[in-house]
């Protein structure tokens, strides 16, 4: 994705409050980060940790959304909606995301299960596993990225639509 500086991370929210926006405590490290080998921008809030946020390219923009880990734990090990990654090395959590506008202020919310620290894109650029003699490793890997980034901007899409 695109490199974000502070200022357009804080204007990009679909789904906070001015105060929430302002309030937000963003990473520290925007300007090292590697924007090459990120599908989307996932951070936490230091000083409430079940406050989250992920940046993601929505019809070229950046758009914020506020995530909140909800107390709801899985029965069995749960599979992240976005990296569906089958060996994860992390575990995976609930989050909750407001709708934008009114249906957000309504208390309609999106439900989705993600890697706990956002490790997706990590996750998805590992080459995985020859399935069988020609296997093309890297055409796997590069599915994997395609198919991390539209589960990612359906969510998004989600959030902001309604759809
Ligand atoms: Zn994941």
């Amino acid at each position: 994705m695109r490199p974000l500086t502070d200022a357009q991370i804080r204007a990009s929210f679909l789904n906070a409050s001015r105060s929430e926006r302002k309030n937000l405590i963003l990473p520290t490290d925007l300007e090292s980060r590697d924007w090459e080998s990120l599908d989307y921008l996932g951070f936490r809030d230091p000083k409430l940790p079940k406050l989250a946020s992920v940046i993601v390219e929505l019809d070229d923009e950046p758009v914020g959304i506020l995530l909140r880990q909800t107390d709801a734990r899985p029965r069995s090990r749960p599979q992240c909606s976005w990296c569906n990654d089958i060996q994860l090395p992390n575990d995976v959590v609930m989050f909750a995301a407001k709708r934008a506008g009114d249906a957000g202020r309504r208390g309609d919310t999106v439900g989705i299960l993600v890697c706990e620290n956002f490790e997706c894109s990590v996750n998805v650029r590992k080459l995985p596993p020859s399935a069988y003699l020609g296997f093309d490793r890297e055409a796997a890997r590069d599915r994997r990225i395609a198919a991390l980034r539209s589960q990612v901007t359906d969510f998004a899409r989600a959030v902001r639509d309604g759809t």
